[in-house]
């Protein structure tokens, strides 16, 4: 099995003095933990990378962007650039999530891009995938993820600078979760995509994201091909992310 990564994505949530508070909660249990059995990523804002990144810095506590521009510099007015993460201290960027994909219109190709330029700069390419509840009532769940896998993936992706997220549109914010045996399912279609796809694909991990809580993350994490889990409101309180955590 592979090393567990339990990423947080703040979102659009928090101010200053809250995720310093938050980060450097949990930078200290990890580092008081000893060895745990999971790898441990914050997300937050653009804005908050270079204070939390600061307060992180002597921890095992892994900083990342919610996404990053397909270019390095120049004139793209509002764009972050992966060598600017990479300059605040994070060493992964989450690419593809659904919210961006509705809200942005980004597409495969621009997620794919995106990969292109993140691991250019030595970043960690978490590509996010999932169908919505519409395509899974009409069985479309398998070939809409392998659709998105086949247009995000970049060429250059190894088992070091690729996180799959399979992050189920319904499950997400919603406190709907998919049963294990469904996760198992998908998870495996997932593995089974990227074989071929990615050299030494046993070892990319798959994250699984949509209201995991600390009450489902042991059943979640148990699940086979399930590597980590990508979480959303449960990473905004220390207690619960932590929990999370320990549940692998
Ligand atoms: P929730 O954990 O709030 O459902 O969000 C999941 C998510 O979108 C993480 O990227």
């Amino acid at each position: 099995a592979n090393r567990k990564l339990i990423a947080g994505n703040w979102k659009m949530n928090g101010l200053k003095a809250d995720a310093l508070d938050l980060a450097s909660d949990l930078a200290g249990r990890l580092k008081g933990a000893g060895p745990v059995a999971f790898d441990m990523l914050v997300c937050p804002p653009f804005p908050l990378l270079f204070p939390v990144g600061e307060a992180i810095a002597d921890s095992p506590l892994a900083l990342g962007g919610q996404d990053c521009a397909p270019k390095t510099s120049g004139a793209h007015t509002g764009d972050v650039a992966p060598t600017m993460l990479k300059d605040a201290g994070c060493r992964f960027v989450i690419l593809g999530h659904s919210e961006r994909r509705a809200d942005h219109g980004e597409s495969d190709a621009v997620v794919n891009a995106k990969a292109v330029a993140a691991h250019k700069e030595g970043l960690v390419a978490i590509i996010c995938v999932g169908e919505t509840e519409a395509q899974r009532d009409a069985g479309q769940a398998n070939a809409v993820v392998s659709g998105q896998l086949a247009g995000s993936i970049p060429a250059g992706a190894t088992a070091d600078n690729t996180v799959i997220a399979y992050e189920p549109v319904w499950a997400i914010g919603t406190g709907k979760t998919a049963t294990p045996d469904d996760v198992k399912a998908m998870h495996a279609h997932i593995r089974a995509e990227l074989d071929g796809k990615i050299a030494g694909s046993a070892k990319v991990r798959i994250l699984y994201g949509g209201s995991v809580k600390p009450s489902n993350a042991a059943e979640l994490m148990a699940v086979e091909n399930v590597d980590g889990a990508l979480v959303g409101g449960a990473s905004l309180k220390a207690d619960d992310f932590w929990a999370i955590g320990t549940a692998c």
